[in-house]
């Protein structure tokens, strides 16, 4: 549990979308831990800015956040790149045209729109996958797939899941 130990050791503190907060990178950060044998002091824990803020609880579409928990099989990024089976109909109009994962609750956060735009590369989109048409994206082959995605998280979800996320999205229009 990385998000535990980061705000035990005053690194980041919890922000209401569970994602850990720091102030001029919100949440736009990886955690890492070593495993040593040393003994070391921690810093003090950090306080939590998130205030009367709500915008993460109010902009999920899903509703599957309360202040300081997410409950997992509502959230779009669990449906979309976890789930191995059909996504509930239940979700149907609520995906906003996520089809790998969501990040809305973190676009939406005041504390995000406060950090620096990073500088790294391999964290931009790939060009081809920026002038595909919705047509495209449906009849995307298993090559297109493997070409676009190779050496990408989204081979999680295999082409069959991202034919099936946006198989759900297309019943929407
Ligand atoms: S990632 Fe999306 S669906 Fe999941 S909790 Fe955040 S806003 Fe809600
Ligand atoms: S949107 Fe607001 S409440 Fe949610 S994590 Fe960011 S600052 Fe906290």
């Amino acid at each position: 549990m990385e998000r535990a130990w980061a705000k035990k050791s005053g690194i980041a503190w919890q922000g209401k979308n569970t994602l850990m907060l720091t102030k001029g990178k919100g949440s736009f950060h990886f955690l890492a831990e070593l495993i040593i044998d040393l003994e070391l002091e921690t810093d003090n824990a950090v306080k939590d800015y998130c205030g009367n803020c709500t915008k993460c609880i109010d902009a999920c579409p899903t509703n599957a956040i309360t202040p300081y928990q997410v409950d997992g099989s509502k959230c779009i990024s669990y449906l979309t790149i976890e789930l191995k089976d059909q996504i509930p109909n239940e979700f149907n109009g609520k995906f906003e045209d996520w089809m790998f994962g969501c990040d809305i609750c973190q676009d939406v956060c005041p504390i995000n729109a406060r950090a620096k735009q990073h500088k790294e590369q391999d964290f931009l989109p790939k060009k081809e996958t920026l002038s595909m048409t919705k047509t495209d994206w449906q009849e995307i082959t298993e090559d297109v797939f493997n070409n676009l995605f190779n050496g990408t998280p989204v081979r999680r979800t295999k082409y069959a899941g991202l034919k099936r996320n946006i198989g759900f999205l297309d019943k929407l229009s």
